[in-house]
């Protein structure tokens, strides 16, 4: 099957995380989505590199590496950090959980990433960082239909 990849790493701030997204749905365009499908993996990426900034390294600037690789007609997208690392990976993909409340973090990022994406896996290690890996097929009109 065909593939296609592309990586971009850059310093964590929050003016980035718009370029990125766009990169993203610039990269998929490949696949002719639908603007659903673009604007559903905009707002995955853009949840996953929020929480890479604010959590992973608290506002220090450091390198965050999104990978991209089209596999046929399915994209999967890695959002990666070398920050902080999550201790209870399964409480913190709760909806609702957020250890920032104190800045009206809502604890839906997680929660978002897996309604708008097929799949969504999270790894993580503390003071290690964290690689959160999301896969979407492209150009099905119900992506619960298979
Ligand atoms: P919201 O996304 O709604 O603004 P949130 O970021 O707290 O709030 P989630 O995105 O669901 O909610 O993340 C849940 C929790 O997981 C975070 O509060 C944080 O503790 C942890 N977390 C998520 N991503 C990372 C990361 N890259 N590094 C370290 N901790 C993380
Ligand atoms: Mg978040």
């Amino acid at each position: 099957m065909q593939q296609n990849e592309m990586r971009l790493e850059f310093d964590s701030r929050s003016c980035n995380e718009g370029f990125v997204r766009v990169a993203v749905a610039a990269f998929m365009t490949q696949l002719n989505p639908t603007l659903e499908e673009v604007a559903d993996v905009k707002t995955a990426v853009s949840e996953a590199v929020t929480n890479a900034i604010i959590h992973g390294y608290e506002g220090a600037v450091k390198k965050v590496a999104v990978e991209c690789r089209i596999t046929g007609q399915t994209l999967e997208v890695k959002v990666k950090d070398t920050g902080k690392g999550i201790e209870d990976i399964q409480r913190a993909m709760e909806p609702l959980f957020t250890t920032k409340a104190e800045c009206d973090r809502a604890g839906m990022g997680f929660a978002f990433m897996e309604a708008f994406m097929d799949t969504l896996k999270v790894e993580s290690e503390v003071g290690k960082g964290t690689c959160v890996t999301m896969t979407r097929q492209i150009g099905r009109e119900n992506k619960f239909e298979r």
